[in-house]
């Protein structure tokens, strides 16, 4: 049975998710990935990458007036920026409190809680759930892409004080979990999906268990009847699982999906996008780097922080389609068959821009939800 009063309660919550924080959250219990290493190698490279890092008042308070950030305005004309959302970090060309070597200024010279909430937790992606705390990481961090560090399943404590600090984390409610349109189901439902995900990973990779999801989940709401209006709506049956996946159809999506991302400016990391073909011909990256990336997104769990399910499984389906194209874009810049670098690179884009950091792009993948449902109702 569902429940409908608080799933539309949940729903706001999931549909807005972004970080909330955990002071007066319990944590429950940690959740740590087994096989993915971490720990600062001091690149500085999140320090440059322009993202608008928020400072709160409290920060503010502390870095307002401090010796080291009018060395910070004398030599870089800001140290905050003003926008709408409040005060940010002045990042052009860089985070204007990065160290000559490539340490944080704010952390050597005031001390760790006086970095913004964002620079105290990053690279980790928290999402709490009824299950616990999933520790992720993003691969927007060197040291994470690069596997380099200590395992973060001995990180235990320092990420419990983390949490315990008040920092903020994703929450996944027990219910109202967005599957496609106004459709939504439970936590527990979900968790049913997903262990069939793991167990077929074992069998086929995870790749294709993700295109067995995406082909299952979407022939299920293909055949749920259309809503007459879009008030938020439990799914009429639990969700079945994994179905064989119809290549064809596939390539359909992905090639949708390429068609509505090329709308969006893509980056132009070194005049990269002037050397993408087409999708056409291009196959999927199936290495053991990617099937990690893929394994990690679906532990953090990416198919359910944001909204919705199916346009989730969509994107992560079409992430190793995304890195053989920019690997190749990347290795073609610069002259060569595809290294490692140039994956590291692709990876790269692919974790800013499409996947945890993406950037008004949510709509592309629900539209592209949508087109794959399209198909499945009236079928060419
Ligand atoms: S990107 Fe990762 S390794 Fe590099 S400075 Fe930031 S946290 Fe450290």
């Amino acid at each position: 049975m569902y429940v409908t009063r608080p799933a539309e309660r949940n729903l706001r919550r999931t549909a807005t998710i972004g970080l909330e924080p955990l002071t007066n959250m319990d944590s429950g219990s940690l959740h740590l990935p087994a096989e993915q290493n971490y720990d600062c190698v001091q690149c500085g490279r999140s320090c440059k990458a322009g993202w608008d890092i928020a400072v709160e008042e409290p920060v503010r308070r502390q870095l307002e007036g401090h010796p080291l950030t009018l060395r910070v305005i004398q030599q870089h004309g800001a140290a905050l920026v003003e926008k709408k959302t409040g005060p940010v970090l002045n990042m052009t060309p860089a985070c204007g409190y990065l160290e000559p070597d490539l340490l944080c200024g704010i952390h050597r010279h005031i001390g760790v809680e006086a970095k913004p909430n964002i620079c105290r937790l990053f690279p980790y992606i928290l999402s709490s759930t009824p299950e616990g705390t999933y520790v992720g990481v993003s691969y927007s961090c060197t040291a994470v892409r690069q596997n380099s560090g200590r395992p973060l399943s001995v990180q235990g404590e320092e990420i419990a004080a983390l949490l315990k600090s008040g920092t903020t984390v994703n929450v996944v409610g027990e219910d109202g979990l967005l599957v496609h349109a106004s459709w939504f189901t439970q936590w527990s439902d979900y968790r049913n999906l997903e262990n069939q995900i793991w167990r077929r990973a074992e069998l086929v990779g995870m790749q294709a268990a993700l295109a067995e999801a995406l082909t299952g989940v979407a022939r299920q709401v293909a055949g749920w009847a259309r809503p007459r209006n879009t008030s938020p709506r439990p799914a009429p049956e639990e969700l079945t699982g994994c179905l064989p996946a119809a290549p064809e159809l596939l390539a359909r999506v992905r090639g949708e999906m390429w068609a509505q991302l090329s709308e969006h400016s893509l980056p132009e990391l070194e005049g990269v996008g002037a050397t993408l073909g087409a999708l056409e011909g291009v196959e999927p990256l199936d290495t053991p780097e990617v099937e990690k990336y893929l394994r990690h997104l679906v532990f953090r769990k990416q198919l359910v922080i944001h909204p919705t399910l199916l346009s989730n499984l969509c994107l992560l389906d079409f992430l190793p389609t995304f890195l053989a194209l920019y690997g190749q874009g990347f290795a073609r810049l610069r002259g060569r068959v595809m290294q490692d670098q140039d994956y590291w690179d692709a990876l790269d884009v692919a974790e800013k821009f499409l996947v945890y950091h993406c950037r008004g792009l949510r709509p592309v993948y629900q539209r592209c939800a949508r087109f794959l449902v399209e198909q499945l109702r009236s079928p060419v």
